[in-house]
């Protein structure tokens, strides 16, 4: 992955601007604080809008991977040492634990896709 001259970041080659010159190696955040690129040429720089909806989209699908732990934890604090309803959430809690890896993957085509369809069009510049 290249990195941009200005700041030195490495970024995927869809975060770098086109061009020759000084707009050689330098991404987008940094092409548009320089006046090397309009916003409008810079379709990737994610605006707010998009910038939460992709947020919002990888929070939906890590977010499992949180409360499973919370709902342990709340198990072994509260409901444990209560009968019978401690077993019964104890193998709700197993059922839910050894799902989770397996809607994981599943999800994992229609995570891609949304990502995709909130990604803007980029159109490689030759030779990369
Ligand atoms: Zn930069």
């Amino acid at each position: 992955m290249p990195s941009c001259r200005f700041c030195s970041s490495t970024y995927p080659r869809e975060q770098f601007i086109h061009g020759n010159g000084p707009m050689t190696q330098v991404c987008v955040r940094c092409g548009l604080e320089k006046g090397l690129v309009s916003k409008e040429d810079a379709a990737n720089m994610y605006d707010g809008g998009l910038g939460s909806a992709r947020l919002q989209t990888l929070a939906r699908r890590y977010s499992i991977f949180l409360y499973i732990p919370l709902l342990w934890t709340l198990w072994i604090m509260v409901i444990k040492d209560v009968q019978p309803w401690g077993l019964y959430f104890l193998l709700i809690l197993l059922a839910l634990t050894l799902l989770t890896p397996v809607w994981f993957i599943y999800r994992g085509g229609q995570y891609s896709g949304d990502m995709a369809r909130l990604t803007p069009a980029y159109d490689r510049p030759k030779g990369h």
